[in-house]
């Protein structure tokens, strides 16, 4: 008896272990299908200073309209994305679509803004790194300053030294550097001195429950001064809330990013956003 159970049991997993690999095979020829179909396509959420609120700049999310299942989130597609290698053209016209973006906006004369591309283990693992940032540079004529890359603790802290080497190339170039998610990796502020980096973003976990919670407050607190004694510019991701804005401004965190000030939109809605801001 238990042993029939057990047969079918393992039909039973192996069938829904075939539908998972079947519908991994699917997504992967649409992923696939996506980078030379130009089903891609970039939303941009600004980033406000807190002392001067002016808009500082914008980090663009990468968006992927599928053809029959809708609008496809990045969570739902980037770890396949690094699985098969396709994040390296992906994010090269990620890249190069950002840049161009942000030269297109000074160009509708627009103030100068910095433009934040979130960067892939695997891309910041790959050879021709260095070499695309700079390509898209020189193609879209941005100045090296106005780029930001946002990085992960993991990625710099795994194999230290030679992220060391890379970032400090990266720097020679005039790029900005940032940590993105930071407080949710293994790494800590003590760690990440010796690291050439400029901006640390906040992770939303610790914002989403203030005022209420105490501990993600003295957290924050303690996050953001640290920070700021290591020169560091500081971000607080995810701010939804009027209280959450005021308590980062009170505790001198420098710019913030959120559904609170804006939620991510497309080209079109910076540029509104921009004109009615400074207006
Ligand atoms: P991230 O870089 O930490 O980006 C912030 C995410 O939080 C975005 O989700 C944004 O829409 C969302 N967000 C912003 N403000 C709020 C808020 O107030 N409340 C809440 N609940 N969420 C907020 P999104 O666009 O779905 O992107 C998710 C992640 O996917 C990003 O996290 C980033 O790690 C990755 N990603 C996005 N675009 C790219 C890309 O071009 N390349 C790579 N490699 N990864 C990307
Ligand atoms: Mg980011
Ligand atoms: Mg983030
Ligand atoms: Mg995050």
């Amino acid at each position: 008896q238990a042993k029939e159970a057990g047969k079918n049991q393992y039909r039973f997993y192996s069938e829904a272990a075939q539908s998972k690999s079947l519908e991994r095979m699917t997504m992967e020829s649409s992923l696939r299908r996506a980078v030379e179909r130009k089903q891609f396509f970039l939303h941009f959420q600004a980033k406000l200073d807190l002392k001067t609120r002016k808009i500082t700049g914008v980090e663009a999310l990468l968006r992927w309209q599928h053809p029959e299942l809708g609008l496809i989130s990045p969570t739902k597609f980037i770890g396949l994305a690094e699985e098969t290698g396709l994040i390296i053209p992906i994010s090269r016209w990620v890249l190069h679509t950002a840049c161009m973006q942000n030269m297109a906006w000074q160009k509708a004369g627009l103030p100068p803004l910095c433009m934040a591309v979130n960067i892939s283990a695997r891309q910041f693992e790959d050879q021709h790194f260095l070499d695309d940032i700079s390509s898209a540079l020189k193609v879209s004529g941005m100045p090296a300053h106005l780029l930001e890359l946002e990085l992960t603790e993991s990625m710099v802290i795994l194999q230290p030294e030679r992220a060391i080497g890379i970032l400090k190339e990266l720097k020679q170039l005039g790029v900005r550097l940032a940590i993105d998610d930071f407080g949710t990796g293994y790494s800590s502020l003590a760690q990440l001195k010796n690291y050439p980096i400029d901006t640390l973003k906040v992770d939303r976990s610790f914002i989403q429950d203030i005022p209420n919670n105490e501990d993600d407050k003295t957290m924050t607190r303690a996050i953001i001064s640290m920070g700021k004694s290591l020169g560091l510019t500081v971000v607080a991701e995810g701010v939804e809330t009027q209280e959450q804005q005021t308590f980062l401004r009170e505790n001198a965190c420098d710019e913030t990013q959120g559904f609170y000030f804006s939620r991510p939109v497309e080209s079109a809605g910076i540029e509104a956003l921009l004109r009615s801001h400074r207006a």
